[in-house]
């Protein structure tokens, strides 16, 4: 009996075909198994908000947003302090 194919398909250059590993669990190759795609995909998400987090732009940002904020209080209390 021949070994069971994982069952996602990958694309080679312009070709989509089967993926060429043998199915190790669920009829997926190590590779391909839901868990191991949600996983990888759960990485990478949380690189790329912790990238996204970290860029001088949304660091930028951030800073502007509780200077605003700031500024706004500060304004406040002046209306405050002339009556
Ligand atoms: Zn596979």
């Amino acid at each position: 009996m021949e070994k069971e194919k994982c069952s996602e398909r990958v694309w080679i250059g312009y070709h989509e075909q089967p993926c060429s590993r043998y199915a190790v669990r669920d009829g997926y190759c190590k590779q391909h198994h839901p868990d191991e795609v949600a996983k990888r995909n759960k990485i990478s998400d949380e690189k790329w908000k912790a990238k996204m987090y970290n860029k001088p732009m949304s660091v930028a940002m951030r800073k502007i947003k509780a200077l605003e904020k700031e500024n706004m209080e500060l304004r406040d209390q002046l209306q405050i302090l002339k009556g």
